[in-house]
C-alpha cells in the first residue's frame, strides 16, 4: 500500500506573509525508528505498510495532498524580544482532521534548512528528537495537552554539535503551531490586517466562541492556567517558556531541556540555558501570566482605539494568578484524595510540600506512595509526615473515594532524565530497544506493572541529571 494522508490545508491557504514555500531537504539514508500506528489511524491515515515510510517521515519523498512550508513567528526568549524567528528547522507538510473532528498540523522537524534558519543547519540530532518522541507521547499518556509524535527516523546523516551525531527527523503532530509569537510578529510590524487575519484564522480553528480580542484572551489564558497547573502537578518543567514555545491551542510544545522533576525543590532548574531560573519549576506559574501580557499586548492592537483598550486588558491579566491558584489547588488536592477542595485546604498541601522539600523527597513517588503506603518512608525523620498525615486524615475521611482518586492524579511513572539520557545513549549506539520499552512502560503511567518496577527509581546519586541541554 501507499501511505495516505487526508491532507485537508488551510494553513497554507493565508497570506503569504505567514509562511515561506519551502521543501525538506532530503537526507542520504533513511530508516524508520517509529511509528506511532495508534496516532495514525486516529488522524485517518492509512497505508501505514508502504515500505517507503522512512523516505516519506524524512522529508526525502512528499506525500500527496502536502503543502510544505515553514512558518513565520516571533518571540520574546528569555524576555529578550526577537523580531524574527519561524521554523528553522521544521515544515508543515499539511493538515488532517481527525476522528474527532479536530484539525491537526502534521509537521517534520529536523527536516532542513528553510529561509528562517538564519545560522542554524535545519537538522536535528538523535537525542532531541527520542527525548520529544518519549516525553510528548508520556505527558499524552498522563493527561497532559500537548503535541504528539507521529514518527521518527534516522537520516543515515551525521550533526555537528559539540561532537558528530546521528541526525534524525521527528514528525510532530499538533491542534496548530499558532503561538504568542505568532501574533507578536505582525503586531510589531504593525500589520494589523495581517494580525486581524490571524486572529480570525485562531479563533476559528481553536476558540469558535470567543468572538472578540477579550475574549479570545480569555480562553487562551484559561488553557494555559490549566495547562501550567497541570505540569506542575506532575513535577514537569518545560524549561524554555518563550513566548514562541507558547501555543494559542494550550497544548504543551516545544520539548527542549524539559524535563521531570525527581526530589522536590521549588526552584528546580534543568535547563543549561536557564541560568537564572526563569522557567524554574515554580516559577513557570509567573511567567506564563507574563507570556499572556505579551498576548495581551498584541492583541491590543486590532482593538479601535488600543490606548483606550490598555486598562481593560491589565485588568485581565492581573486576574490570571488567581486562575491558576484555582487550578493548581484543584490538581494538588486531587493528588491528596479531595474532589472540591477549600482554601483551607491549600496550606494542608503546603505543608506536605514543605516537609517533601527538606526531606528531598521523590516528587512522584511521595505523591504515589500516599495510596501505596510508602510515603512515610520518603522521610528519614517521619514526626513531620505524622503529623501532617493525622491532620490529612481527618480531612480525607468524607470524601468519597480519595484512594481512586489519588490513584488517578499521582503517576507511578514518569519519564526521568536518568532513563531518558540512558536511552538516548543506547540509541546513538544503534540499540532502540530502550526507546521501545520506555514507550510501552509510558503508554500506562498510572497502572502499577511489575514489568515496570525498576522504572519507578530515582536516580542513584551517579545517575543523577544535573542539566539538560536544547542541542537541537
Ligand atoms: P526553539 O529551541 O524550538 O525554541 O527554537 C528557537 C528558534 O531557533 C526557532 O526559530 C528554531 O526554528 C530555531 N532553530 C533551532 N535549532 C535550529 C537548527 N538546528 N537550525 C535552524 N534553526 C534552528
Ligand atoms: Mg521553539
Amino acid at each position: 500500500m501507499t501511505l495516505h494522508i487526508p491532507f485537508d490545508n488551510s494553513y497554507a491557504a493565508l497570506p503569504d506573509t505567514f509562511y515561506a514555500r519551502v521543501k525538506p531537504e532530503p537526507v542520504k539514508a533513511p530508516s524508520l525508528i517509529a511509528i506511532n500506528e495508534h496516532l495514525a489511524r486516529d488522524l485517518g491515515i492509512d497505508g501505514l505498510d508502504d515500505p517507503n515510510l522512512a523516505a516519506l517521515f524524512a522529508g526525502n519523498t512528499i506525500p500527496e495532498g502536502a503543502s510544505p512550508l515553514a512558518q513565520l513567528y516571533a518571540g520574546h526568549q528569555f524576555g529578550q524580544y526577537n523580531p524574527q524567528l519561524g521554523d528553522g528547522r521544521a515544515i508543515l507538510l499539511g493538515e488532517t482532521i481527525g476522528a474527532d473532528g479536530i484539525r491537526r498540523d502534521i509537521q517534520l522537524k529536523g527536516s532542513g534548512r528553510t529561509p528562517f534558519s538564519h545560522m542554524g543547519d535545519g537538522r536535528a540530532w538523535l537525542g532531541p528528537v527520542l527525548r520529544e518522541y518519549v516525553v510528548s507521547e508520556a505527558m499524552h499518556a498522563l493527561g497532559v495537552p500537548t503535541t504528539r509524535a507521529l514518527a521518527a527516523v534516522r537520516t543515515g546523516e551525521v550533526v555537528v554539535r559539540e561532537r558528530p551525531l546521528p541526525g534524525a527527523v521527528l514528525t510532530r503532530v499538533a491542534q496548530s503551531h499558532l503561538r504568542v509569537g505568532t501574533f507578536q510578529v505582525f503586531a510589531a510590524r504593525g500589520d494589523i490586517k495581517a494580525l486581524q487575519t490571524l486572529f480570525e484564522y485562531a479563533v476559528a480553528r481553536h476558540y469558535p466562541d470567543a468572538t472578540d480580542p477579550a475574549a479570545f484572551l480569555d480562553a487562551v489564558m484559561r488553557r494555559q492556567a490549566a495547562l501550567v497547573a497541570h505540569w506542575m502537578s506532575l513535577g514537569f518543567i518545560h524549561g524554555v517558556m518563550n513566548t514562541d514555545n507558547c501555543s494559542i491551542s494550550g497544548e504543551t510544545i516545544d520539548y527542549g531541556p524539559c524535563a521531570f522533576m525527581d526530589s522536590y525543590h521549588p526552584e528546580t532548574v534543568y535547563s543549561s540555558i536557564d541560568r537564572y531560573g526563569r522557567y524554574s519549576y515554580s516559577a513557570q506559574a509567573d511567567i506564563i501570566v507574563w507570556n499572556m501580557a505579551q498576548l495581551a499586548t498584541a492583541l491590543l492592537q486590532l482593538m479601535p482605539d488600543p490606548e483606550a483598550s490598555v486598562e481593560a486588558f491589565t485588568a485581565q491579566i492581573h486576574r490570571m494568578p488567581d486562575m491558576i491558584r484555582a487550578e493548581w489547588l484543584r490538581r494538588f488536592a486531587a493528588k491528596i484524595g479531595i474532589e472540591t477542595p477549600t482554601p483551607e485546604d491549600a496550606p494542608l498541601i503546603a505543608e506536605l510540600l514543605t516537609l517533601m522539600q527538606t526531606a528531598e523527597a521523590d516528587f512522584t513517588n511521595t505523591f504515589r506512595g500516599l495510596v501505596d503506603g510508602t510515603a512515610r518512608a520518603a522521610f528519614a525523620d517521619p514526626s513531620g509526615f505524622d503529623t501532617w498525615a493525622a491532620k490529612w486524615q481527618t480531612r480525607i475521611a468524607c470524601e468519597d473515594d480519595p484512594e481512586g482518586r489519588m490513584s488517578a492524579a499521582n503517576p507511578v511513572l514518569i519519564p526521568r532524565n536518568h532513563q531518558i539520557e540512558a536511552m538516548i545513549a543506547a540509541s546513538v549506539a544503534g540499540d532502540d530497544s530502550l526507546f521501545a520499552r520506555l514507550m510501552s512502560a509510558y503508554a500506562a503511567p498510572y497502572a502499577t506493572n511489575p514489568d515496570f518496577d525498576d522504572l519507578r527509581s530515582p536516580p542513584a546519586p551517579e545517575e543523577v541529571v544535573q542539566a539538560t541541554f536544547c542541542g537541537t
